[in-house]
């Protein structure tokens, strides 16, 4: 009636494999550091504890970027990443015949920046998303785990601009539905590596100029601010100047 000793081993051995997020006490996959739902969770975002960061978060600093790219198209280094971006999307080459299970990260790329072609995502959209995620980073630096996570995210949003694609299907009478294709782990790496290269200094610095004007226009509350604006709640007996004004996003 014993468990047999083989089986016995293999659990022992798991165990002695867990997945490496501290707290998580599940068996690695068999390559790897993570169990399988944290390893899930790093193909998709960039970090086993990773989100995919919304778009709708950070917009108000993609339309302050906006405001500030039109102000400056002509300034050199914004000029210069922009028609980085341009020669990215629109001279390429064509894409490739088609994708396989075996397409490299560069072809895969390469349907990605045909896509943001036909659709004409023009440059100065594709460089306020990445000033408006630099901003957001600048802003609620807790929001992503690693510099991994944030270059995967900025590679997802910069990408995501182009709109799912309708496909029409006969199967069963005619659906349309929308095309979600998945924006591979490799393509993500390879785009972002290239973003923060050309275009990577020139946004973070109006990323951070946009985030010194939100600051500028609204200061942290501190005790005597709140109570001269009278906002300070005296009879809830709550302190002012508590910790509480920044969401985690968690
Ligand atoms: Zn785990």
């Amino acid at each position: 009636m014993t468990t047999p000793i083989r089986q016995r081993l293999a659990e022992c051995a798991a165990k002695a494999r867990t997945c490496e997020v501290s707290g998580c006490h599940l068996p690695r996959q068999h390559f790897g550091k993570w169990c399988e739902a944290h390893d899930r969770r790093a193909q998709e975002t960039g970090h086993p504890l990773g989100r995919t960061i919304r778009r709708r978060e950070f917009e108000p600093f993609v339309k302050g970027a906006r405001r500030y790219l039109d102000r400056h198209q002509d300034h050199p280094r914004i000029a210069k990443a922009l028609s980085w971006l341009e020669a990215l999307v629109y001279a390429s080459g064509a894409a490739p015949a088609e994708i396989t299970r075996k397409s490299t990260a560069h072809d895969r790329l390469l349907t990605w920046l045909v896509k943001l072609r036909r659709q004409e995502v023009s440059p100065v959209e594709m460089l306020a998303i990445a000033i408006g995620i630099c901003a957001y980073r600048e802003w609620s630096p807790q929001v992503f785990r690693s510099d991994r996570h944030f270059n995967h995210q900025l590679a997802i949003r910069v990408l995501r601009l182009a709109r799912a694609e309708r496909i029409t299907t006969m199967h069963r009478g005619c659906h349309e539905y929308r095309r979600h294709d998945r924006i591979t782990s490799g393509v993500r790496d390879l785009l972002s590596e290239a973003l923060n290269r050309h275009v990577g200094v020139v946004a973070l610095s109006v990323a951070r100029k946009l985030v010194a004007k939100v600051n500028a226009s609204n200061p942290v509350p501190t005790a005597l601010t709140m109570i001269l604006a009278g906002t300070a709640s005296l009879a809830s007996g709550q302190g002012a100047g508590t910790n509480e004004g920044k969401p985690t996003n968690e």
